[in-house]
């Protein structure tokens, strides 16, 4: 397998050729490799981060993050409040560091992009056996929350049946998972199912090759046929690679894509439109020990609200994530707050919002990106607190940490609701880890970047199977809907 994969050091050639050139080896890229290669194509995947199989990773957090993680985990969306948003930069992409969340695509958000959108082919009926398919290469299962090693997530099942709220156990990608609560940083036991353990050795064991800290720069095209890539061997500054193709495949995730397409001067439309979700954490201190570092993460999802766009989940635990969610706080709550440890939860917030952002990609290497905070976002996020809040207080918090800046803790509804009223955007602590439809599929060239095969409109050769292709919000987590979209677009393509 090493053979199969080039890292600084060995790039010996200035050029390098093949059938078929994958830009990103995350969700959407390792499926269009595999399938490619496994047809028989011979297939270069250019990587920008680099390649750390399982006995790489440890629990030092800091030193992951910086290991898998783009810009060290630091990337802002620029906006007010400027969000922190956090991308894998690292062969398997996001699938390394996300929590294995496999949904299926909400079939009312297929209708949306049916009805809406005019996208064709990508019904239920039509992405089920790709779904299947994803189900059955990435080991998604679902776990029950136990009496002794689950209790945070097994309080939001209870409290939720006590409001009748819905709530489902969530489809996560694990094999034999002994809880170590490490899926942000790469988990040490190879139980979460990211593409290293499949769709990667699948690719390789047909023939695919892997340049890993290898950062793509430009297309080089004419005629509306893309030719070749330049590419940056990352570490050796001044060491440049082109690579010549027939297809290229762009998986460079939803921010990434089209700054390559806008560096290449090919599509100003990608990007304008980049979506995302909003994630907010709320620190929960309860009167009886809930050791949740001791739980799988995610294990319920709580679902009532989620046409309205809200989910709400329990989170990874460790003192590092409580420092994180509090940092606004300030280190002597943290410090204090970390004293009553086993009786801490952390549970996240997921929104879906109308605030939009657009890359820009005109200074340096990398993109900016800015975003407007849309003003019914406001709203929805203080729905969202209360109804977080509402249901921990429901299931016995004692006193709730809330991601707003300059407020105390809260230790009722009636507290929370005084200092929602006057909250402000700029206050809340926001994060995003699902970026989408900055480059999206639909059947009008004036209103989307690729047709309904996955090709841009406006080139000859060049497949998009990322993120980006989604046609817009999705409101749930994104990996499963990528995947199926991957594999329906290769299915139309070879
Ligand atoms: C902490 C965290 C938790 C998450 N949890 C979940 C979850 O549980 N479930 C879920 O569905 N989703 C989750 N997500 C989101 C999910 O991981 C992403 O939506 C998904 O991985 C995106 O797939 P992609 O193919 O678009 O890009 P990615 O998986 O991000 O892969 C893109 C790859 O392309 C590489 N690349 C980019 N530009 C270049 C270039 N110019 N040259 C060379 N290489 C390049 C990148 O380094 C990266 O490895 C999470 C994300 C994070 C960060």
């Amino acid at each position: 397998m090493q053979n199969s994969i080039l890292a600084p050091g060995n790039y010996i050639q200035d050029t390098y050729s093949c059938q078929y050139l994958i830009v990103g080896t995350g969700a959407g890229g390792s499926v269009a490799g595999a399938l490619l290669a496994e047809a028989g194509h011979d297939v270069i995947y250019l990587e920008e981060g680099g390649y750390y199989p399982t006995e790489f990773y440890t629990s030092n957090i800091s030193e992951m993050t910086s290991l898998l993680y783009r810009n060290q985990g630091v990337f802002p969306f620029l906006g007010k409040p400027s969000i922190a948003f956090a991308e894998g930069c690292c062969v398997g992409g996001g699938t390394v560091i996300n929590g294995g969340l496999i949904w299926r695509t909400p079939s009312w958000i297929l209708d949306e992009w049916q009805n809406d959108y005019g996208l064709e082919g990508y019904s239920n009926k039509e992405l089920i056996k790709h779904f299947e398919t994803v189900e059955k290469d990435m080991h998604v299962i679902t776990c029950e929350p136990e009496e002794k090693e689950n209790l945070d997530s097994l309080k939001l099942l209870k409290a939720s049946e006590e409001l009748s709220w819905k709530y489902v156990m969530v489809p996560r990608a694990v094999k034999d998972c002994i809880n170590n609560n490490l899926c942000p940083t790469g988990c040490p036991t190879g139980a979460k199912q990211s593409t290293l353990e499949n769709y990667i050795p699948r690719s390789i064991k047909n023939g695919a090759r892997i340049f890993s800290r290898c950062r793509a720069l430009k297309i080089i095209h004419s005629d509306r046929k893309a030719k070749k890539v330049i590419a940056r061997v990352m570490g050796e500054e001044s060491k440049h690679i082109e690579i010549l193709f027939d297809h290229l495949v762009l998986a460079g995730g939803a921010v990434q894509t089209p700054h390559l397409l806008h560096r290449s001067r090919i599509s100003s439309m990608a990007g304008r439109n980049l979506q995302f979700h909003m994630n907010l954490k709320v620190v929960a201190r309860f009167k009886d020990r809930i050791d949740a570092e001791k739980g799988t993460i995610f294990t319920v999802q709580v679902q009532e609200f989620s046409r309205e766009g809200l989910l709400i989940t329990a989170s990874n635990m460790k003192p590092h994530y409580i420092a994180m969610a509090l940092s606004h706080y300030g280190n002597g709550v943290i410090n204090s707050v970390l004293e009553d440890y086993q009786n801490l939860g952390i549970f996240a917030l997921m929104v879906r919002p109308k605030s939009i952002a657009h890359i820009i990609s005109r200074i340096g290497d990398q993109p900016l990106v800015l975003y407007r905070f849309h003003p019914d976002d406001l709203s929805k996020i203080r729905v969202a607190l209360r109804r977080t809040a509402n249901i921990l207080f429901q299931a016995g918090a004692i006193e709730l940490y809330m991601p707003i800046a300059g407020i105390e803790k809260v230790k009722s509804l009636h507290e929370l609701d005084k200092k929602l009223d006057s909250m402000h955007p700029e206050k809340l602590e926001i994060i995003t880890v699902h970026v989408m439809a900055s480059c999206p599929m639909g059947p009008d060239p004036a209103t989307s970047v690729v047709n309904p095969d996955g090709k841009l409109w406006n080139m000859k050769n060049i497949l998009v199977a990322d993120a980006s292709i989604l046609p817009s919000n999705i409101g749930t987590s994104p990996q499963g809907t990528i995947m199926a979209f991957a594999h329906e677009i290769i299915n139309r393509h070879i």
